[in-house]
Formats: C-alpha cells, sequence, structure tokens
C-alpha cells in the first residue's frame, strides 16, 4: 500500500479535480464557463452554515435521516462469523440513497437562481428522486433517459410523470445511460441560463464526483456516529455495491484515514467476469480511458469503443466507476471485489427470508459478498454493509429470474 505517501486520503481531488491519474475535467470549451460556475457556488456553499442547516433540515424531515444502523442477528447466525451491521439508507424517501445528493444539487441550483433541472437516468431511481425533489420546490425537470430503459423500467416513467417531469427518450448511441448522459451534457451547453444538471452518482467532470461524494457522505457520518454508540469502536470492514460508485463513496468516504477500517467495493459481475464482458465489473474487467468528462475505469473493447455491460441490476449498469475508486483501487486502499447475478439473487432470498427485508438487487451484490467472507471472520469482527435501497422496484426481474409468474391483475 502506498500509505506513507498520503498524509490524508481526504484531501482529494486536486485544484483540477483529479484523484491521482483519474477525474479531471475534460470538457468542451462551451461547457467549461458552467462547470467553473458550478464549481465556485460548490465552493462557497461548502463552508455556508446555512447551506447545511438547509440539507440537515431536509435529511430529517423529507428524507428521514439518520437511518438506522441496524445488527442483522439472524445474518449473523446463519453465516456463524463476523457481527453484520447494516446501513438502512433503503429506508430513505424514495427507497435508496439517491436522494441525498439530488437535495443537495437541488438546493445549489437554487442558489444560483436556476429554474430548470435536467438529469439523466438509467434504471430511473435518479430520475425519480430528481422529479421528487423539483415537484417539492416547484421547478421544471427534465430527465433524459434512453429509449431501452424507458420501455424495462415503465414503473419509474409513470411515476416521474406523476411527479410532474418530462422524460426524453434517447435514441442516439444505443439509446441506454451512456447516451442519456451525453444528451443532458447537450442539453446543458444550450440552455446555460436557466438549467442545472444534477448528476446521480460519483462521475462526469470535476467538481461533480467531489460534489455528489460529499453530499452521500451523511451516509459514512451516521455509521460512524452509530457504531461508536452501539459498539464503542469502528467497524472492521465497511462493505458497499458500486454502480458509478456514489453509495460506495458515502459510506467509505469519512472513513478512508482511519486505517484499521477495511473497505470493500462489490462490482456487478453478471454473468462472470470472464465471460466476454457481461458483466459491470469497470475496475476488475476494464481499463483506463475518458468518459463523461472524466478519466476512469471503463469496459471497452480493443479498440478503445465504451462497452455496454451486463448485470440483473439495472442499477449497477454503468460502463465506468467514479475516479476516486479508481484511485482508491490502484493506492490500495479499498479492494474491489464482483459477484455474479446468481449470487446475487441467493444473497436476495436469504435477506428476505431472515430478516423481513427486501433489498434492492444492488446491495444484494454486497450482501453476497458479506455472505461470502463473514462465515470466516471472528465473532468480533465488525461489518457495516450499506443497505443502499429497497427491492420493491425489482421483484419482477426476481420473480423472471426465479421462473415464477406474477400475477398483476392487469
Ligand atoms: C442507483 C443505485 C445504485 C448505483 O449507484 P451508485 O452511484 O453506485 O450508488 C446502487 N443501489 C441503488 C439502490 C441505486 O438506486
Amino acid at each position: 500500500m502506498a500509505e506513507e505517501l498520503f498524509n490524508s486520503f481526504m484531501t482529494g481531488p486536486d485544484e483540477q479535480g483529479r484523484f491521482g491519474d483519474f477525474g479531471g475535467r475534460f470538457v468542451s470549451e462551451t461547457l467549461m464557463p458552467l462547470i467553473l460556475d458550478l464549481e465556485a457556488e460548490y465552493e462557497n456553499a461548502k463552508t455556508d452554515d446555512s447551506f447545511w442547516a438547509q440539507m440537515n433540515d431536509l435529511w430529517t424531515n423529507y428524507v428521514g435521516r439518520p437511518s438506522p444502523l441496524y445488527y442483522a442477528d439472524r445474518l449473523t447466525k446463519h453465516c456463524g462469523g463476523a457481527k453484520i451491521y447494516l446501513k438502512r439508507d433503503e429506508l430513505n424517501h424514495t427507497g435508496a440513497h439517491k436522494i441525498n445528493n439530488v437535495l443537495g444539487q437541488i438546493i445549489l441550483a437554487r442558489r444560483m437562481g436556476k429554474s430548470r433541472i435536467i438529469a439523466e437516468t438509467g434504471a430511473g431511481q435518479h430520475g425519480v428522486a430528481t422529479a421528487t425533489v423539483c415537484a417539492k420546490f416547484g421547478l421544471k425537470c427534465v430527465v433524459y433517459m434512453g429509449y431501452h430503459d424507458v420501455e424495462r423500467q415503465a414503473p419509474n416513467v409513470f411515476r416521474m410523470k406523476l411527479l410532474g417531469a418530462e422524460v426524453v427518450p434517447v435514441t442516439s448511441g444505443r439509446g441506454t445511460l451512456k447516451d442519456a448522459m451525453n444528451d443532458a451534457l447537450r442539453d446543458w451547453v444550450t440552455n446555460v441560463e436557466d438549467t442545472f444538471y444534477c448528476i446521480g452518482t460519483v462521475a462526469g467532470p470535476h467538481p461533480y464526483p467531489a460534489m455528489v461524494r460529499d453530499f452521500q457522505a451523511i451516509i459514512g457520518k451516521e455509521a460512524k456516529e452509530q457504531m461508536l454508540q452501539q459498539e464503542g469502536r469502528f467497524p472492521d470492514t465497511l462493505i458497499a455495491a458500486i454502480g458509478g460508485g456514489s453509495n460506495a463513496m458515502g459510506l467509505f468516504y469519512p472513513f478512508l484515514d482511519d486505517k484499521e477500517v477495511g473497505i470493500i467495493g462489490v462490482e456487478a459481475g453478471g454473468k462472470g467476469v470472464n465471460a466476454k464482458m457481461e458483466h459491470c465489473a469497470s475496475l476488475i474487467g476494464g481499463r483506463p480511458g475518458v468518459l463523461h468528462g472524466n478519466r476512469t475505469f471503463l469496459l471497452q473493447d480493443d479498440d478503445g469503443q465504451i462497452l455496454e455491460g451486463f448485470s440483473i441490476s439495472a442499477g449497477l449498469d454503468y460502463p465506468g466507476i467514479g475516479p476516486e475508486h479508481a484511485w482508491l483501487h490502484e493506492i490500495g486502499r479499498a479492494e474491489y471485489v464482483s459477484i455474479t447475478d446468481v449470487e446475487a439473487l441467493e444473497a436476495f432470498q436469504i435477506c428476505c427470508e431472515l430478516e423481513g427485508i427486501i433489498p434492492a438487487l444492488e446491495p444484494s451484490h454486497a450482501l453476497a459478498h458479506v455472505l461470502k467472507i463473514a462465515p470466516n471472520l471472528p465473532k468480533d469482527h465488525l461489518i457495516c454493509m450499506n443497505m443502499c435501497g429497497r427491492g420493491d422496484k425489482d421483484i419482477f426481474t426476481v420473480a423472471a429470474a426465479l421462473g415464477i409468474e406474477i400475477n398483476t391483475g392487469a
């Protein structure tokens, strides 16, 4: 580990937005002034008590924070080793961690006098969180979504419409999340005056990866305090699932300088990382390149074409990973592993049956890794896993995967 080189792991990114060789700001000249504006406003808000007072008020009274840190005693007994704690971010309003970050960006947009919010969404979770907060503040909301995803995620499309958002199906490229992000960036450049681009994970050009991380860091700050209260010390191992990496960065960040705390990120292994790129493990199965304004590990073919990736979990289906994760991987501060669809499905069912919690398929990947390592760890080893979303949205996918027919009454 390159530990000696760093006095603190929490000082990144540098002025250019780089975490080591990753991150940065690879954007067109037309986009640059917008990005610099946003950075200035965020720097200003970061040290403004009234900004955080407003965030805390909404986190408490609108989102339902703090989320509990729950000792999963039956999962722990089932494994017979480490003590398993779940950080219950699935209990947030809208059912996942996404809203922690959306609130921050929308309060920022209001400070900047913007009246129109645009967002990209894959599975629709970030789109729903954005449409929700826009409704709450009476802001116009436009969500870009690949046309494939519009078809696959009909319930979330309807939710966004109920919340007053306009959903734009993206047909450029291959009509997926990557293309939706490109179209959102184009919209931003065209509508500079009134528009704010709300990104849903720790990706995009600087300052997005750091800003989104800072908003999600409420997860780790709470977990730290709660673990101290319940166990009198920090956890030994943190575990979280990674799509773009925002819920994971949120849990990990406040612990980066506590070197006794082990950190594990879990990527989506799909059908297996060796099987013809039918996975979304960007760190383990990809290599560095530039996408969406930052340099990071990407799934790409030999010619550098970005590949789509595959996972049973639509929320992990992003061909890149946040640049800070790429850096933590490179310097060895965090470990990254992958979990297959089959393993995640099994963990999903075990969680339902043993804890009465229906998890989203994304954190089911994290849980599958917990179930793998907990049996071999001592009984006083403390694991803290981020239960970043609930599984209501996934029951039809799970039913199909298990070969069960659900009568929806439709
Ligand atoms: C969107 C989403 C993810 C993936 O995004 P990250 O930025 O990696 O956190 C994971 N879990 C849930 C429940 C999601 O909605």
